[in-house]
């Protein structure tokens, strides 16, 4: 008998704070390409006799990303020591939280296939990296090593775990929920969220359930080291669990390691096969009090968030669901959009900008919007000289090149580009028109005795017109002004060609 089954995925994320220090300690957190062993001090190192101190800013963004996702703050949380032995952590526990984490029942939604999804939040508690082991094989994996080595730079790094419910039900949902949660840790200033480095990691717990009621053990899933690695990590385990269950067979509940290279994934030795880690609450430090006036102080820097965002470009500016996802992936972008359409543009013309024109400049020299040599309000001014038919989109885009290349306002950069101000006058352009007819002589006579139905010989003499005013009149004027022309030459009292 085939079963029906259905996928259940929750999804640990914990993403490093943007803060300057360590959680516990002085020491600086931009770790990244130094020296291994360089950032560190008695308190990371865990030696005896130091006391940790609590990074006030690691709080602040901590909450910060909760109330975001609609979490309740508790107003009195604590820490625990995790406790396991491994050579990355050098006291033998790790300081997290346990049954009173920072904030708890919030939600974000996700967007699949234009339908709205809300995925719920059990839980966002703090808690302090490890070190990381170098292990000595050629490969860098710890089977088959003589030996490994230990860094404690990034022991004590600050990080907060958004814990999910088990709300996703694929991979590409599970994917989706990532880059939900990485474009708002962005847009809050939280963290960097960049997965290559680190500072964003996923852990994924996954079962089925099976239309006959019966469910599939849990298992958690590690070592997924990017977007894509756990979508494949996912996708293989779907079918590994199902393949089980459908054999008759029961799923065992472990931890398995994402093996990218093999495409699979093994159970794990180690640390993770110990489970009872010892809990306790941390006697050196005091519980985490958090007070009205601090919660809504963080609540008024919260910019409007990105699924907000997305919505109100679709409904307000009528922007296609692919456009207003793309244009709200980054605060400085949509800001930047927000302000070329408080400055006069239409919307459409202006998103369309955005998203290539900018979106290039910004990708090729790696600036962020506000550091572009011109504003958005230049921008939103050259875009309404299009709408206007002052200029044409070739034109405009002539402009812009001198505004980003030369840091020049719009009316230096129309002269740097060798664009009129005020536009071409039509008995500029009627004369340029004219000019090319005469310099053509065999398409224009073409067109004039009706032998040009698929109207390309028109085309292509409306391009050299366009390319001799520098795209400074709207084609559509190039076009009704050269058929005014070509009318008055039909004329038996016109001149001719
Ligand atoms: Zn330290």
């Amino acid at each position: 008998m085939t079963r029906a089954f259905e996928t259940v995925i929750g999804l640990e994320v914990h993403v490093q704070l943007a803060t300057e220090t360590k959680l516990f300690c002085s020491c600086p957190t931009s770790y990244i390409g130094k020296e291994p062993n360089s950032m560190v001090c008695p308190v990371c190192l865990g030696l005896p006799g130091t006391l940790p101190s609590l990074n006030g800013r690691a709080v602040e963004l901590g909450i910060t990303a909760a109330l975001a996702m609609g979490c309740s703050i508790n107003r009195n949380s604590r820490f625990h020591r995790k406790n396991y032995f491994y050579p990355d952590l050098p006291k033998a526990f790790q300081i997290s939280q346990y049954d009173l984490p920072l904030a708890v029942c919030g939600s974000i939604p996700i967007f699949i296939g234009g339908r709205k999804k809300i995925i719920g939040i059990t839980r966002l508690h703090l808690e302090e990296d490890a070190g990381k082991l170098v292990h000595g094989s050629s490969d860098g994996r710890l089977s088959g090593t003589s030996f490994s080595l230990v860094d404690y730079n990034r022991a004590g790094i600050p990080l907060a775990e958004i814990v999910s419910e088990p709300d996703l039900s694929s991979p590409e949902e599970a994917r989706e929920y990532v880059l939900a949660i990485r474009r708002l840790v962005r847009y809050l200033g939280v963290s960097d969220g960049d997965m290559e480095s680190g500072s964003l990691r996923v852990d994924a717990n996954i079962s089925q359930k099976c239309t006959d009621g019966r469910w599939g053990n849990r298992v958690e899933i590690k070592n997924l080291n990017s977007v894509r690695a756990m979508e494949r990590a996912l996708e293989h385990e779907t079918v590994r669990q199902r393949d089980i269950l459908s054999g008759g067979g029961a799923v065992k509940q472990e931890t398995r390691h994402w093996d990218d290279v093999a495409g699979s994934t093994r159970p794990t030795r180690g640390k993770e096969e110990a489970h009872d880690y010892r809990y306790f609450p941390e006697p050196d430090l005091p519980a985490i009090v958090v007070c009205d006036p601090m919660v809504r102080r963080l609540e008024e820097g919260i910019p409007e968030l990105p699924w907000a965002k997305r919505e109100r470009f679709e409904m307000e500016w009528g922007l296609d669901p692919m456009d207003s996802t793309a244009l709200s992936e980054r605060l400085d972008v949509a800001e930047f959009l927000e302000g070329v359409v408080a400055a006069g543009a239409d919307s459409g013309i202006s998103a369309n900008w955005v998203r290539t024109d900018i979106m290039r400049i910004l990708k090729e020299t790696g600036l962020k919007a506000d550091e572009l040599p011109f504003t958005p309000e230049a921008l939103g001014d050259l875009l309404v000289k299009i709408s206007k038919g002052v200029l044409s989109n070739t034109a405009a885009k002539d402009v812009l090149e001198q505004m980003y290349r030369k840091g020049l306002d719009v009316a230096a950069a129309m002269n740097a580009a060798g664009v009129d101000p005020g536009g071409i006058s039509e008995g500029t352009l009627e004369g340029v028109i004219r000019k090319v007819l005469e310099a053509n002589p065999v398409e224009a006579g073409l067109i004039l005795s009706g032998e040009d139905p698929s109207g390309k010989k028109k085309k292509f003499l409306q391009g050299l017109v366009m390319r001799e005013i520098r795209g400074q009149s709207p084609v559509q004027d190039v076009a009704s002004m050269m058929d005014k022309v070509m009318g008055e030459m039909k004329k038996p009292n016109g001149s001719s060609v």
